[in-house]
């Protein structure tokens, strides 16, 4: 729930970079969020994510008023409610798929616990999301880096979802796949956010995805209702 969110990367900027007059995502919403590179795409997500703060306005996501929160506590919101798959998955490239997807939820108690309520173990959960996202038993214990990048973009989805955070929000992470794959990847991360009761946020060039999605977001035009 967004009510005249404005963002400023400096405080001395004569325009802000984002300026959002109003926006409800309503809980297990499928959004897909486009429009130009440079629109604010990823200093939107930061500020979903809690990574930055708004300059202005309000931005109030589960409750929680993330324009009032510090960093810290920001910190702490995010690890308990929030997926992030980036683009560059950000994986660690030594450590397993295991490894890395048990990582996922190591900063929140809450996120542990609920990891549990499936499996028997962390570890479990963690194999259960991997094979429920297309990552057979036979990768789970290599190297991330010796993965191709269709495997580690499952690997990023499994870290994002291990204990059902509420919102998990997917920056661009089909870059790299052809339509086909990225409709068969979509798909998959569908029935994990069903199976979570996930809010998911998805950021894509490809409009051709976009018929795949409940929620359609235009940047630009989000934006320009406010002129
Ligand atoms: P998109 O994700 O849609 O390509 P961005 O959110 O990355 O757009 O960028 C929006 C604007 O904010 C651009 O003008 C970009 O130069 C600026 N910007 C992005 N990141 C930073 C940063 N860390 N510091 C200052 N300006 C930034
Ligand atoms: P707190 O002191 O409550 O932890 P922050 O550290 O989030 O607050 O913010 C300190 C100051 O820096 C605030 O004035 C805030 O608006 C500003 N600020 C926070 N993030 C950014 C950013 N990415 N770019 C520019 N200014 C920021």
């Amino acid at each position: 729930n967004i009510k005249q969110l404005s963002f400023k990367w400096q405080k001395q900027q004569s325009n802000p970079t984002l300026a959002i007059a109003a926006l409800e995502i309503a809980k297990g919403e499928h959004v897909f969020l486009h429009g130009p590179s440079g629109c604010g795409k990823s200093t939107f997500l930061s500020l979903l994510a809690g990574i930055n703060r708004p300059t202005s306005g309000s931005l109030n996501i589960f409750g929680c008023e993330l324009s009032k929160l510090t960093n810290s506590k920001r910190d702490v919101f995010r690890a308990d409610h929030i997926g992030y798959i980036f683009q560059n998955f950000n994986l660690l490239p030594y450590l397993s798929p295991l490894e890395n997807v048990t990582l996922g939820c190591q900063f929140s108690k809450q996120r542990q616990k609920k990891a549990l309520v499936n499996s028997m173990t962390l570890n479990q959960e963690a194999a259960r999301l991997l094979n429920a996202l297309g990552l057979s038993e036979q990768f789970h214990l290599q190297n991330v880096a010796n993965l191709s990048i269709g495997q580690q973009q499952r690997v990023a989805a499994a870290r994002a979802f291990i204990g059902s955070p509420e919102l998990i929000i997917a920056d661009e992470p089909t870059s790299a796949l052809d339509t086909g794959n990225r409709q068969a990847f979509i798909k998959l991360l569908f029935e994990q956010a069903q199976a979570a009761n996930s809010t998911l946020i998805f950021v894509s060039h490809d409009e051709s995805l976009q018929p795949l999605f409940n929620r359609n977001i235009d940047l630009i035009a989000l934006q320009e209702q406010l002129s």
